[in-house]
């Protein structure tokens, strides 16, 4: 079977031939690929050829595909029961692990995505504080809850898709949206609904228009200007936890949230997310307190063992520096690549996350974002991909590396993409 056989019929079975819209490989062009294994760095297709993998699987495998420890917890887990719809020993530990990375999180709910986190964190936020209003950022991805998906980034930034369709006005009108990095922009709106705005929810790094990185000072002011008129500020750091530093973005900029939304690396590639955060505020989910928000798997075993073998593996071997190192290499290589074959270009990273925008300008916001010439994107993707590289098939998305990248890989990595560039 080749990618396109199967693809084709994947179309008929399922909207787009996918589980979630990017995967079509829409704003890139050309067929999907459709994958069949990966193992450490690399991913490998139907037809057997073989990439070095940045997408890593939009941020999950910080320890690369199939790690042995993560391996190996399932298995044991998998003998043991799949799910038990009771409480079992895993969740207490794997809540001991985040709380002792996170000092703002004092009390943790799991649940098995990203968007439940940010879903149930804004329902906790609205039910504690008794207000409406919302407050975040363009270009900022939060999951596809009704009332984040307005000016969203990630696939709907992609896709262009216009609106909300689905979402009644009513939900979207409670949405305030505001410039990221612009803190004027922000205490105008407080001015105007402070009093009425229950929280702000914000990638402390975004990643979700590429990535995009705070300025000095952005986090601090949503941090005071949500305290000074009493309403929760919410990191999402579904893509930014225990990535960017053990403690996540909230450790590396200083700055406490009242709540923390999780993902991604927390299960190492199991179906896991969290919410989490102050004892005083979390207190006020059922079954302690009045805010309703359940689920038949969250908790479950399977994803507990991933997350606890993930998160030790990490907190025990301190793989930071060495991920920060070889994302550094991979990025002035790429951008002496670009330089030397006189394409302009603005590499964002911070960590083991980076987007290669192709503009001569800073990219500190969506709009600055979008001045990327994503036609040339297309062409860059393309090319990497024909060469045996594979990156997010979105300008407006993160690349990530992993433990498992070694030195030697960055190097065939930038000897892949230096020919795809001079194919371009
Ligand atoms: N928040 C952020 C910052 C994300 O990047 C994502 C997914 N890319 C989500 C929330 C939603 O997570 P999930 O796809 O697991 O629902």
């Amino acid at each position: 079977m080749t990618n396109r056989e199967l693809f084709e019929r994947a179309k008929k079975l399922m909207p787009g031939g996918v589980s979630s819209p990017v995967r079509a490989f829409k704003a890139v062009g050309g067929e999907p690929i459709i994958a069949t294994k990966g193992e450490g760095s690399r991913i490998w297709d139907v037809e057997g050829k073989e990439y070095i993998d940045f997408l890593m699987s939009w941020g999950p495998l910080i320890l690369g595909h199939s790690h042995p420890r993560v391996v190996r917890a399932l298995e044991e887990q998998a003998k043991k029961g799949l799910s038990y719809g009771i409480t079992n020993p895993h969740e207490i530990t794997l809540a001991e692990l985040v709380i002792s990375a996170m000092p703002s999180v004092e009390m943790v709910r799991f649940v098995s995505s990203g968007t439940e986190a940010t879903m149930s964190a804004i329902r906790l936020a609205r039910g504690y504080t008794g207000r409406k209003y919302i407050v975040k950022f363009e270009g900022c991805y939060h999951g596809h809850y009704d009332g984040l998906l307005v000016s969203a980034g990630s696939g709907v930034a992609t896709l262009g898709i216009p609106g909300t369709p689905g979402v009644p006005e009513e939900i979207a009108n409670l949405t305030i949206v505001l410039p990221y990095n612009d803190v004027d922009a922000l205490k105008e709106a407080f001015e105007r609904y402070g009093q009425d705005i229950a929280c702000v929810i914000v990638e402390p790094v975004a990643g979700n228009m590429g990535t995009v990185l705070p300025k000095d000072g952005f986090l601090q002011a949503l941090r005071e200007i949500t305290r000074q008129y009493s309403s929760l500020l919410i990191f999402d750091e579904v893509i930014t936890n225990f990535r960017v530093s053990k403690g996540g973005a909230q450790e590396l900029y200083s700055v406490e949230p009242d709540l923390t939304c999780m993902g991604k690396v927390l299960g190492g590639g199991m179906p896991l997310g969290a919410y989490g955060g102050k004892r005083e505020i979390m207190e006020k989910v059922a079954p302690e307190g009045p805010v309703y928000q359940a689920g038949t798997l969250s908790g479950n075993p399977m994803a507990m063992v991933a997350g606890i073998a993930t998160l030790s593996e990490l907190f025990e071997k301190n793989p930071y520096e060495y991920l920060d190192e070889i994302t550094q290499t991979l990025c002035e290589g790429i951008s002496k690549i670009l330089k030397d074959k006189g394409i302009p270009h603005t590499i964002n990273r911070v960590a083991s996350m980076l987007t290669v925008f192709f503009t001569d300008q800073e990219v500190y916001d969506y709009r600055t974002a979008k001045s990327s010439d994503l036609g040339l994107f297309a062409k860059f993707f393309r090319a990497l991909l024909k060469e045996g590289v594979l990156i997010p098939p979105s300008q407006f998305e993160a690349w990530f590396l992993s433990t498992a990248h070694t030195k030697e890989d960055i190097e065939e990595a930038l000897n892949r993409i230096e020919r795809a560039v001079s194919l371009i």
